[in-house]
């Protein structure tokens, strides 16, 4: 069997695998971890700032709360706001249905999983933790979609749990499908 076939897919933040996409121009590579879940999985790696047309490198943005709704906006002018753009990209992406699993970038306001600081409008230190933008839709639309965080995976345990609970999502998928 050639290799990659059959893998079930899994989908990662494109800066993880090396893409230099960030911000910065640059990317956020972890090549062990990466290399080993190439035995199981194949990739679709996507990045959500780039696909709403921000460029790179391209001005940082961040989380805010206004009014208990938390916004993504330029760190320097909050007026520019790209919220909707994002929970716009992440409903348009019918290949997520294909996936059974996913691996984001730990802290970024699009792709972070529970883990991107927010602030009040005009404070520097965190309100809250809580998902970016483009992650959050995606588990409104697939709720039991196994989905870590790149650090969450040097723990050889949680990396285990998430490719047998990668493993076992694939599987409800085939049989219901
Ligand atoms: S938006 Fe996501 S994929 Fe793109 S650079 Fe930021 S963390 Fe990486």
């Amino acid at each position: 069997m050639p290799p990659g076939q059959n893998k079930p897919i899994i989908g990662i933040s494109s800066c993880l695998l090396g893409e230099p996409v960030r911000y910065d121009g640059n990317h956020k590579h972890a090549p062990p971890i990466i290399e080993h879940l190439t035995h199981h999985f194949s990739f679709h790696s996507f990045c959500p700032e780039v696909a709403i047309g921000l460029g790179v490198p391209r001005p940082p943005i961040h989380l805010i709360l206004k009014q208990q709704q938390i916004y993504c906006v330029d760190v320097s002018d909050p007026s520019i706001d790209v919220t909707e753009q994002l929970i716009q990209c992440s409903q348009q992406q019918d290949w997520q249905q294909t996936l059974c699993g996913y691996i984001v970038k730990a802290r970024s306001p699009s792709c972070g999983w529970k883990s991107t600081p927010v602030t009040q409008t005009k404070e520097t230190t965190p309100s809250l933790f809580d998902s970016g933008v483009y992650t959050a839709q995606l588990i409104k639309r697939f709720p039991d979609l196994p989905i870590i965080e790149e650090e969450q995976l040097i723990d050889v345990n949680c990396r285990e749990v998430f490719i047998r609970r990668v493993l076992s999502y694939e599987r409800k998928k085939r049989n219901a499908g």
